[in-house]
């Protein structure tokens, strides 16, 4: 017990240290600025090339989004995120331990050129969180987590963030088994992380662009809006387009739908009439609605 709470606390004073340095320290490999970079970077391109002109800049939600970038990026790792998966990675190295398993690693690429070994790691990732993402929409009790990314009506590229702090957490714990079983020789997932968030950036940003044939690989702003479409089709009753970073999955496994433009399409989910507009009432929405769990149809 007490080694877990020493994890505990080191991981708070750690990570506080860590973002103290990062903000004082700029670097090459440094989030919290290429975090600012790029969001000012697809900011500036819609500005100047908006696909919605009448959007404003800062449109509908978007200091409540700006607000959620700063939480999910950096508060929750900051309070509790951090925290919660080292011990939860000890524990389970622990549980591993009961049974003499020692090394989770089935298949080793270490010997494989870094650049390959992160092709790997963005591709396989990508691929388990495409899963999970149809599982936001598939299974009840997760849905009601996800409908704060879906309450969205007007889409910027700082929607990218809003999302509850759950879904790190489910995210992460369903990536770490199978992620760990490949032993990784590399330590630097920094090219990879700030590459999804520049895509991620794209998806949600105003700009009319889906890079033409790249766009059936890379997932794309024309793609990514028909996920937020409030109207269903009948094909799809629990949505479509559930790609990250890559589209490919979709169009592999026949959930991508892109009938028509989608400029101009209502974005939400059914009943969101009644969803909360601001944080606090968010993150509290889906502990309280346990009950009448509505699923998007
Ligand atoms: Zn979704
Ligand atoms: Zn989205």
């Amino acid at each position: 017990m007490e080694k877990y709470l020493k994890i505990i606390q080191e991981s708070f004073s750690g990570y506080f240290n860590y973002l103290v340095q990062e903000i004082t320290n700029p670097s090459w490999t440094n989030y919290f600025y290429w975090l600012i970079g790029l969001s000012l970077l697809v900011w500036t391109l819609e500005v100047l090339i908006p696909w919605r002109k009448e959007q404003g800049a800062f449109r509908k939600g978007f200091w409540l989004d700006s607000f959620y970038i700063i939480f999910n990026f950096f508060l929750f790792s900051l309070i509790g995120y951090n925290a919660i998966s080292n011990v939860g990675v000890e524990l389970f190295n622990d549980f591993l331990g009961l049974f003499g398993v020692e090394n989770l690693v089935a298949i080793n690429v270490q010997n494989l050129s870094v650049g390959v070994q992160l092709l790997i790691m963005f591709v396989v990732a990508d691929f388990i969180q495409w899963n999970v993402h149809r599982q936001l929409h598939r299974i009840p009790q997760l849905w009601e987590f996800h409908k704060i990314h879906h309450s969205v009506k007007e889409m910027g590229f700082a929607a990218q963030f809003r999302f509850h702090f759950m879904e790190t957490i489910i995210y992460k714990t369903v990536q770490y088994i199978p992620l760990a079983m490949i032993g990784f020789g590399i330590q630097e997932f920094f090219v990879i992380y700030m590459f999804s968030v520049f895509i991620g950036h794209l998806n949600h940003a105003n700009v009319g662009w889906n890079y033409g044939f790249l766009g059936y690989i890379l997932n794309n702003p024309k793609m990514h809006i028909w996920h937020h479409s409030k109207e269903l089709p009948e094909a799809h009753p629990y949505g479509m387009n559930f790609g990250l970073s890559l589209s490919i999955w979709d169009y592999l496994f026949g959930s991508a739908y892109v009938p028509k433009n989608g400029k101009d399409i209502e974005l939400g989910f059914e009943g969101d009439e009644d969803f909360p507009d601001n944080f606090g009432s968010q993150i509290m929405f889906p502990f309280l609605n346990k009950n009448k769990s509505t699923q998007k149809k």
